[in-house]
C-alpha cells in the first residue's frame, strides 16, 4: 500500500458534533510499538505505519490525503459533577475501517496536541500512562473483555509538563465507537432534540442495528446499552480489575472498556480497594463499580427521555423499568462468572452462599484475588492432596467446595482445570510491574519490560514456565498505593 485513506462517517453528522481538528505536528516522532497483528486485522499496511508517514500520523503531525481528523464533542458527569462541555480535548478520531471480522472500528489518536475542546490541558498525554493504557487494554483484550485496542504507541521527542517535566507519547487506540454516555448528555444538556435524535439514531445503526426494529427504538438502545454495561462491569469484577475514573464521559455506548486512566487490577480481595489518585473519597472503588455504572446509565435514561414516550410523564415509568433490570442482568452475568471460576458446570441452590463465603475468607485472608482463582485451578485444590500455598488458610471452605464438585458427576479432573485455568488468569498487569515499566521507559528509555509484560500478559490464561516473577503479588515494599492519571 503506497496511500493510505480511511473513511470519516461521524462527519456525515452536523456540525456542531464535532471539531474538525488543526494538527500540531512534534518535535522527533518514534515509533515504539505497532501491533502488527490487530494493524493487520484492521486491513492497515503495518510497513506503511511503521514508515515516515505512517508516523508522522501515528504522532498527530501529518495526515495523510483521505484522513481528515475531528475532535468530538461530549458532555459528562466527573465524579458526580456536571459539566456540560468536555470533548476531546487531547484527542483526534482518524476515521474508521471495517475489519476482518466485518465490524466498524474507529482509530484514534490520544495525545496529539490541543483542540478546540482542551479547555485549558495541554492536549499532550505522557509515556507513562501511554504504556499503562497499551498494556492494560491489550491484556483486558486477552482475557476476552470488551475493551478498546492499542494500535500504536510513539514517543513524540518533546517534554510535556505534568509534576515534572516528562517524555510526551502518543497511543493510537481502536474502538467500536467513541460514543459515550456523556455524548447523549452533551445534546440532551442543550435541549437539542434533532441532534439528540440524530446521536441516537447514528448508535442504533452502529451499534445495536436489531433495535431499529422495536416498538420504541429509543427504549431498544437504552435497554441494550444498559445490558452491555451490566455484563461489561460483572466482567470487570470478575478479573479484579478497577477502572478508576466511571465518569458519564468514560462509558462507551458500545459497552467497551473506554478510557485508561488510572486504572488498576486489584491484588488482594477488598471491595473498598482504591488506587486513583484522584477518587479521594473512593467513589469508584472496586466495590462501588456495579453502582456507579447503573448512576451512569441513570444519566443515559434521562438524556434520552425526550426520546422515549411523548411527554416525560410517560416517559420516567419506561426508562425506570428499563433501568430496573440492570441488577438482575448484573447479578446473573456475575454468578455465571463465578460458578465458571470455580470449575461448576451446574447451578445449586447453595451455591450463592459458597460463593459469598469464598469471598469472605479472601478478604479476611488478605488473599490474592488472581492467585487465589489461579491456585482453585489445580489438581491439588481440587483433590486435597498437595493444596497450593496461596490457598492456606482456605481448608474449611475448600472442604465445602470439594463437596459441592463431588455433586457434579462425569467430569475429568482435567477437564474441568482446562476449563477453569480459561478464565482464571495466570498474569494480570500488576501495578507494580506496571511501575517498574514505566521507571525503565521514562528514566531509561528502556522498553525491554514494556515488551516482557506486554507479551506475559497477553497470554494470561497460559502457565508461562520462568515467568513465575510477573504472577506473584507485590510484596509489601513493590505496593503501589496510588495510580495517577495524565
Ligand atoms: P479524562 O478524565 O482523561 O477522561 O478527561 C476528561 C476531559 O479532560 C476530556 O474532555 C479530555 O479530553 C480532557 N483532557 C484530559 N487531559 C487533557 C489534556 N492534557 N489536555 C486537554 N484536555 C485534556
Ligand atoms: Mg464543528
Ligand atoms: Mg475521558
Amino acid at each position: 500500500m503506497t496511500s493510505f485513506s480511511l473513511r470519516q462517517t461521524y462527519s456525515q453528522l452536523p456540525d456542531h458534533f464535532y471539531a474538525s481538528a488543526a494538527l500540531s505536528p512534534v518535535a522527533a516522532p518514534q515509533l515504539i510499538k505497532l501491533n502488527v497483528p490487530l494493524a493487520k486485522s484492521l486491513g492497515l499496511d503495518p510497513v506503511w505505519l511503521s514508515g515516515p508517514e505512517g508516523v508522522a500520523m501515528l504522532s498527530g503531525s501529518h495526515m495523510p490525503e483521505g484522513v481528515q481528523p475531528l475532535a468530538l464533542a461530549y458532555a459528562g458527569h466527573q465524579f458526580g459533577h456536571f459539566v456540560p462541555q468536555l470533548g476531546d480535548g487531547r484527542a483526534l478520531l482518524l476515521g474508521d475501517v471495517t475489519d476482518a471480522r466485518g465490524h466498524v472500528r474507529e482509530i484514534q489518536l490520544k495525545g496529539s496536541g490541543r483542540t478546540a475542546y482542551s479547555r485549558r490541558g495541554d492536549g499532550r498525554a505522557a509515556l507513562g500512562p501511554v504504556l499503562r493504557e497499551y498494556v492494560v487494554s491489550e491484556a483486558m483484550a486477552a482475557m476476552g473483555i470488551p475493551t478498546t485496542r492499542s494500535l500504536a504507541a510513539v514517543v513524540t521527542g518533546e517534554r510535556v509538563m505534568r509534576e515534572t517535566p516528562l517524555p510526551g507519547a502518543v497511543i493510537t487506540r481502536v474502538a467500536a465507537s467513541h460514543i459515550r454516555v456523556g455524548t447523549f448528555q452533551f445534546f440532551a444538556a442543550r435541549q437539542d432534540l434533532a441532534g439528540l435524535r440524530l446521536l441516537a439514531d447514528y448508535a442504533i445503526a452502529r451499534h445495536y442495528p436489531d433495535a431499529a426494529q422495536a416498538p420504541v427504538p429509543y427504549l431498544a438502545l437504552l435497554e441494550q446499552v444498559i445490558a452491555a454495561q451490566a455484563d461489561l462491569v460483572a466482567q470487570w469484577m470478575l478479573k479484579g480489575f478497577i477502572h478508576g475514573v466511571m465518569n458519564t464521559d468514560n462509558m462507551a455506548i458500545s459497552g467497551e472498556t473506554i478510557d485508561y486512566g488510572p486504572c488498576a487490577f486489584m491484588e488482594q480481595y477488598d471491595t473498598a480497594t482504591v488506587f486513583s489518585f484522584i477518587d479521594e473519597r473512593g467513589r469508584y472503588a472496586y466495590g462501588n463499580q456495579p453502582s456507579m455504572a447503573l448512576w451512569n446509565l441513570t444519566r443515559l435514561a434521562e438524556a434520552l427521555l425526550p426520546l422515549l414516550a411523548e411527554d416525560e410523564e410517560q416517559a420516567v415509568p419506561v426508562a425506570q423499568q428499563a433501568l430496573a433490570t440492570f441488577e438482575g442482568r448484573f447479578q446473573q452475568t456475575y454468578l455465571a462468572g463465578l460458578r465458571a471460576k470455580l470449575g461448576l458446570n451446574t447451578v445449586q441452590p447453595e451455591d450463592a452462599g459458597l460463593l459469598r463465603s469464598l469471598l469472605e475468607t479472601m478478604q479476611a485472608e488478605e488473599a490474592d484475588f488472581t492467585q487465589t482463582f489461579r491456585a482453585l485451578s489445580s489438581e491439588g485444590a481440587i483433590s486435597g492432596q498437595g493444596v497450593p500455598e496461596p490457598l492456606a488458610g482456605f481448608e474449611a471452605w475448600l472442604e465445602r467446595w470439594r463437596q459441592r464438585l463431588a455433586q457434579e458427576g462425569g467430569v475429568s479432573v482435567s477437564t474441568r482445570i482446562n476449563a477453569m485455568k480459561q478464565v482464571n488468569p495466570a498474569f494480570i498487569p500488576r501495578n507494580h510491574l506496571v511501575e517498574a515499566m514505566i521507571k525503565a521507559a521514562v528514566e531509561e528509555s528502556d522498553f525491554s519490560l514494556f515488551e516482557d509484560l506486554l507479551a506475559v500478559c497477553t497470554r494470561p490464561y497460559d502457565d508461562q514456565p520462568g515467568k513465575e516473577a510477573y504472577a506473584r503479588p507485590a510484596q509489601a515494599s513493590e505496593r503501589v498505593r496510588h495510580t495517577f492519571c495524565g
